[in-house]
């Protein structure tokens, strides 16, 4: 969303609302988060009654928007504008003259639809495909590359001209590589790697396996994985600039950076919006 239309839909808090009501209902029909019945009541303070079940909502009830932190409507907006312009929470905290608290719970939440929405594709990735293992986090010293203590072994599988996946894994042995590949990869696509032996049973699996010797040569023709060690400088700049990332909150991070990554050619605030008016999972 460009500045001009972002300018337009935070005009007030009733156009700010209205933006994100338009995802939240199609056709402006209400019907009940919990049993999903068409017919409700009025009720005097502007909430809704269940006419099945007489459960009480309001317009964003069991949605992520209201789920975790109280923002009025316009705030929301803002919120997704600077979080979509990769501003950090504090600053946007700053910015909004809102405190750090609520930012945090705020960006945290749009950072959970994004891995709620994570496997959304469901199709598997296909045709030439990179794959290759990367070490993230802290600044300790020892080892550098593979099995270097301490830090976070990532596992990324690329689309060569499309996608990429990655994935935190515990370790980076054969099985566990195998195991993730079959699941997001579709069996008979050609996948290049470099000439480590964890990648050696590919081809016992359907797939057809190319190696890179970057001992040799950095690239041979198409045989390269130029592609995945883009983003891996792409995820790490960004992550080396939110020093200090617990481990716990890392993945939460490793995905965002995905979802930046597969969406860099479309609308992400949009999307982010969009996201944010579904309604939270497990709902009884
Ligand atoms: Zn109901």
């Amino acid at each position: 969303m460009n500045l001009n239309t972002y300018e337009y839909w935070t005009k007030s808090e009733f156009t700010a609302r209205r933006y994100l009501l338009g995802f939240c209902w199609k056709s402006h029909q209400r019907f009940c988060p919990k049993c999903r019945h068409r017919k409700n009541y009025h009720l005097a303070n502007g909430k809704r009654r269940c006419a099945r079940c007489g459960y009480t909502f309001h317009d964003f009830s069991h949605r992520w928007i209201s789920h975790n932190c109280r923002l009025s409507c316009r705030d929301w907006l803002r919120v997704i504008k600077l979080f979509e312009l990769e501003i950090s929470t504090r600053k946007i905290a700053q910015q909004l003259d809102i405190t750090y608290n609520t930012i945090y719970k705020a960006v945290t939440t749009l950072r959970v639809t994004i891995l709620a929405h994570a496997d959304d594709a469901h199709s598997l990735l296909n045709g030439e495909i990179e794959m290759d293992e990367s070490y993230f986090g802290g600044r300790r010293k020892g080892n550098r590359g593979r099995g270097a203590a301490g830090k976070v072994p990532v596992f990324g599988i690329l689309e060569r001209n499309g996608r990429v996946s990655v994935e935190a894994v515990p370790n980076v042995k054969a099985e566990t590589v195998l195991g993730l590949t079959v699941k997001k990869v579709r069996r008979g696509s050609i996948v290049y790697t470099d000439k480590y032996s964890i990648y050696d049973t590919l081809i016992f699996c359907g797939y057809r396996h190319l190696q890179v010797d970057h001992g040799k040569h950095f690239a041979m023709g198409k045989v390269y994985i130029n592609g995945l060690e883009g983003f891996w400088s792409y995820a790490k700049e960004r992550l080396i600039k939110r020093h200090g990332i617990s481990p716990e909150r890392f993945p939460l991070y490793l995905k965002e950076l995905e979802f930046r990554y597969n969406h860099r050619h479309e609308d992400i605030y949009q999307i982010l919006a969009k996201y944010l008016c579904d309604f939270v999972p497990d709902l009884s």
